[in-house]
């Protein structure tokens, strides 16, 4: 039965940046993955610079465009443009850019192994015994970086879900040349194209990236507003279009990322940003941070899960928790925040900008912030 040091379930950016890292300080690392590479992946393929900027490896082969500005809209009368002089969006498809960050992993001595679903988790003897759909083998520690639906996780004894998960729908679509030119050159967010969401229109090499997320799970029809949001776009002529459905857990779980030395990352998590849904680049940050963990730990278990735990602490749960605040007075209060707008509109965005681009984070003491000039708005 073959051993690793580390077992990594899902190839995403949360385990291939784990993977990484790992292998980099010379630890037996394994991707379990149960698809073959490449894959399709649903996601609208955005990677914040703050995300490319982290990586430790050069992504140009898998960029299908850059953007420099980004369109914020909110209906006709609040529109917003920031610009920067690096991309503060790099559109990517998930199949390439997955793919690619793998190989990456594999060069610093990662052993990929495809094809390999994992079916389930047995503790003995301070080992982990991983049985997947091609055999089994042993490890010591466990990274759940299998992303929303996350099986480790379950298997791994999280047995009730804490993590906020909000539905998307994304489409592929390839328009008319005279639409592609047009839309091409812009990306844009249309804030309450859906009820308490936003929808996207992410141009990729020869296609657009074009989807719809809410924050609430009520029963709103996502297809409804996908298609009301191509009339948004003037788009009359569909040549083709796949739509692919899923979920983004916006919130981090509350009962600990750590369980019988199985570490939780990425979506598994629940670490996608609550106010953008963009999830890669804390993926690859908390793979990061996993990996980081275990190297500082010298693999000792107990010490390495204290160690992720405090890592988490000191930065991205508290970014997330006020960020999920921020979420729901943002989609939740729509008079008062489209007020706020007017008179500050223009500074929000150039401060998301900044979160984009990793300049700063969101602001601890946000609550009170916003109370104070709300009131000098409304008295
Ligand atoms: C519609 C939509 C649009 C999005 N758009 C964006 C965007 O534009 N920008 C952005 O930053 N984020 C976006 N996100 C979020 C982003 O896709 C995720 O946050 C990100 O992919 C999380 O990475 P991950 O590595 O944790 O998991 P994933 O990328 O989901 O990877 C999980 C991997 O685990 C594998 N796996 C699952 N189960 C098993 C098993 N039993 N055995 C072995 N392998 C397994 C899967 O095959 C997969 O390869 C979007 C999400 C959705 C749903």
């Amino acid at each position: 039965m073959k051993h690793f040091d580390v077992a990594i379930i899902g190839s995403g950016p949360s385990g291939a940046s784990t993977a990484y890292h790992l292998a980099k300080a010379g630890i037996s690392t394994v991707i379990i993955e149960k698809e073959t590479l490449p894959r399709y992946k649903t996601c609208g393929g955005g990677l914040v610079f703050r995300g490319r900027n982290s990586l430790p490896f050069d992504i140009k082969a898998v960029v299908d465009k850059e953007f420099y500005t980004v369109d914020i809209v909110l209906g006709e009368k609040l529109q917003f443009k920031t610009h920067r002089e690096e991309p503060t969006i790099t559109m990517v498809m998930r199949d390439s850019f997955d793919k690619h960050f793998t190989e990456r992993a594999k060069e610093v001595g990662v052993t990929l192994l495809e094809n390999h679903k994992l079916e389930s988790l047995e503790f003995n003897d301070n080992l982990v015994y991983l049985t997947t759909s091609q055999g089994t083998i042993t490890t010591n520690f466990v990274i759940a970086a299998d992303g929303a639906l996350s099986p480790t996780a379950k298997m791994a004894g999280w047995l009730k879900d804490t993590r906020k998960l909000i539905p998307a729908l994304e489409y592929e679509v390839e328009v008319s040349d005279e639409d592609f030119e047009r839309l091409s050159k812009v990306v844009r967010f249309d804030i309450d194209a859906i009820p308490y969401g936003y929808a996207w229109s992410f141009p990729k090499k020869k296609h657009l990236s074009i989807g719809v997320a809410t924050t609430k799970r009520s029963k709103i029809n996502l297809k409804k507003y996908y298609q009301s949001y191509l009339e948004t776009l003037g788009i009359n002529i569909i040549i083709s279009e796949s739509q692919h459905g899923f979920q983004i857990p916006v919130s981090p779980r509350t009962d600990g990322f750590v369980k019988n030395n199985v570490f939780l990352i990425g979506d598994a998590a629940g670490f996608a940003d609550p106010i953008t849904a963009e999830g890669i680049s804390n993926a690859i940050y908390s793979g990061k941070l996993a990996a980081e963990a275990i190297i500082e730990a010298d693999k000792e278990p107990q010490l390495a899960a204290v160690l992720y735990e405090a890592k988490l602490d000191a930065k991205l749960i508290p970014e997330l928790k006020t960020a999920l605040w921020l979420s729901k007075w943002f989609y939740e209060q729509k008079t008062i925040r489209n007020l706020f707008l007017k008179k500050y509109g223009q500074q929000v965005c150039e401060e998301m900008a900044n979160i984009f681009h990793g300049k700063r984070t969101y602001p601890k003491d946000i609550k009170q912030k916003l109370k104070d000039k709300v009131k000098q708005l409304v008295f």
